[in-house]
């Protein structure tokens, strides 16, 4: 972060994407940046530090900087046309025969890319349970493992991996150690000060936060050669985002810790109430006593818990797939992290072998009402 802007807060920074005004007119909202192309001066060189519309936009940086404050990034952050854009530039930037340890319970279309195509090109992945960390301990192969990539708190489940224990375990190892903090955003959990050495969000949920954005996010910890070839990635495969979704990402960010907060505080109200339901079976939320993963989640999260829970519906998989078709105002959807909240029925989407229970309902808690939000789906569960 630029030492002049250290003086204000992170929120105060995010609530002004970074202050930025525009030098012309003044405005307090800085113009998106559609150029694909830049004027050479004319000794041919480009001072301005923009050649090409592919490696880089104005806008873009400015989204980035946001980030990369937020997540106090030192090598700062990159935006992807898609969180698995962004997810699948770390793996890209290994070398054929390189080994991965990656969580077990983890966002289903990534463990598929890793399944299906990582592997096709060299990558050797193993899955763990990585809340075990001794799980994980035995999974690195020291000199072959180059990257443990772990998800926390982690679909569906909202399993909880202890950050720094697994960045000390990567480390010993040989491997860097990466983070998909999507569900727990840059308000509950920063990642590399934990030790990782890189921070990956679908930028698609709660970073955007209103479900009019596919982006992806990348950040570093150090500008060393690996970041260096995850930038180059990007470059030129031409993985960044567009300028008009850069700008949209940055006027979301800017109530990012007004909705976390306010997301957070119901998600946690709602967790303890369908815990008490005599529908529900059991309720998986990182915020509850009961739930596994709550004291690391206690030491490595603030601000709360986030945004997600899952529900597992007393009587089973029919009765769980009755109660997201009655609910009215939660909006059967895939997706997370808007000012919307959203039910879905997680194991009918991931298919066969998916870790995911058939009793399970995700739940991304939006802005709404909470008493709204309970009442709606109280009703759904009893009628089903
Ligand atoms: C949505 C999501 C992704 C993928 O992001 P896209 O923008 O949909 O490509 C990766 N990880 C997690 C945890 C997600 O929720």
């Amino acid at each position: 972060m630029p030492s002049s802007r250290s003086r204000w807060s992170k929120r105060s920074l995010t609530a002004q994407a970074m202050g930025h005004v525009d030098p012309i007119t003044k405005a307090v909202v800085p113009p998106i940046h559609v150029a694909t192309t830049y004027i050479r001066d004319e000794d041919n060189a480009y001072s301005s530090g923009f050649v090409y519309g592919r490696p880089d936009n104005a806008t873009i940086r400015e989204a980035e900087e946001v980030l990369a404050m937020l997540e106090e990034a030192e090598a700062g952050a990159l935006l992807f046309s898609s969180g698995m854009a962004a997810a699948t530039a770390v793996f890209q930037a290994l070398d054929p025969g390189d080994h991965i340890v990656a969580s077990k319970v983890m966002y289903w279309a990534l463990r598929n890319w890793l399944m299906t195509e990582a592997v096709r090109w060299g990558l050797k992945v193993d899955f763990v349970e990585t809340d075990n960390l001794d799980a994980l301990r035995e999974a690195v192969k020291l000199g072959q493992t180059k990257l443990v990539w772990i998800e926390t708190p982690s679909n569906p489940l909202w399993t909880i991996t202890d950050i720094a224990g697994a960045a000390e375990i990567a480390h010993a190892a040989g491997a860097r150690l990466a983070v998909d903090s999507t569900t727990a955003s840059p308000i509950h959990t920063r990642p590399l000060n934990l030790g990782a050495d890189i921070v990956m969000h679908a930028a698609t949920k709660v970073l955007n936060g209103h479900s009019d954005v596919v982006a992806g996010a990348l950040a570093g910890a150090k500008a060393d050669a690996f970041w260096a070839r995850v930038v180059n990635i990007r470059k030129m495969q031409g993985a960044i985002l567009g300028p008009f979704e850069a700008y949209l990402l940055m006027r979301g960010m800017r109530t990012l810790h007004v909705r976390t907060a306010a997301q957070a505080k119901s998600a946690l109200d709602l967790a303890q109430r369908f815990a008490a339901h005599p529908k529900v079976a059991r309720v998986l939320y990182p915020g509850l006593p009961q739930h596994p993963g709550h004291d690391i989640a206690a030491r490595q999260m603030e601000n709360g818990f986030g945004y997600m829970l899952s529900i597992q519906v007393s009587d089973g998989e029919a009765a769980a797939i009755r109660t997201a078709a009655r609910v009215g105002l939660w909006k059967r959807a895939t997706s997370l992290g808007g000012v919307e909240s959203l039910i879905e029925h997680r194991a009918s989407i991931e298919g066969p072998g998916t870790p995911c229970p058939p009793d399970l309902l995700r739940l991304s808690t939006g802005i709404e009402d909470v008493e709204d939000l309970y009442r709606d789906l109280d009703e759904a569960l009893r009628s089903s």
